[in-house]
């Protein structure tokens, strides 16, 4: 069976070189589902935990919300970089608060001090699909992720991912590798 949860990511970006008006920069509001797949978890009764689901993510895809996203060869990057600087706010300002831990995989780069994403390829509803996978897939045992944004929508399915990992009875997310739960410190009996 699969557990999925909803989160919304609103960003600014374009489609640089783009023949078409999403050459210029413009804003969305992306709806972004992911569906975790395993077997239900006898203890708890669920897949996983959703609201477990929508931490796990949202702790590095906050990173895209109120966030300018560019790729990495656009001219506008340098442009923006440019006058952040000349303000002093690219380096962060106290008022930014909502960031997630700096990541930099093969796709994406956040430069959360400065609400900013460079991705490697643009930033379709694709691309975001590709991206977030790369940057959950360990985390999560990600069965679908679907990306809506205005009217575009992308939707991608992926091959169950691995064993299934042991879950805690008690609050349903995964143990660690010691076999103890990172929330309530329940432990599988060896
Ligand atoms: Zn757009
Ligand atoms: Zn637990």
């Amino acid at each position: 069976m699969r557990s999925f949860t909803t989160l919304d990511l609103q960003y600014a970006h374009r489609f640089y070189g783009f023949k078409g008006e999403a050459q210029y920069l413009h804003g969305h509001t992306g709806i972004l589902t992911i569906e975790v797949e395993d077997s239900v978890s006898a203890g708890v009764n669920m897949v996983f935990p959703c609201n477990e689901i929508k931490k796990t993510a949202w702790e590095v895809l906050q990173n895209f919300d109120h966030a300018l996203v560019l790729r990495e060869d656009d001219p506008l990057l340098p442009a923006i970089l440019g006058v952040y600087e000349e303000q002093g706010v690219k380096n962060g300002i106290p008022a930014n608060k909502q960031k997630g831990p700096a990541f930099k995989t093969a796709l994406a780069t956040a430069y959360p001090e400065c609400r900013l994403v460079v991705t490697k390829e643009t930033m379709t509803v694709e691309g975001m699909i590709k991206i977030v996978y790369d940057l959950l897939k360990d985390k999560l045992a990600i069965a679908k992720i679907t990306f809506t944004s205005g009217v575009n929508g992308a939707t991608q399915e992926y091959a169950r991912p691995g064993a299934e990992k042991d879950r805690c009875p008690l609050c349903g997310i995964a143990l660690n590798t010691d076999g103890v739960c990172p929330k309530c410190g329940y432990k599988h009996a060896q």
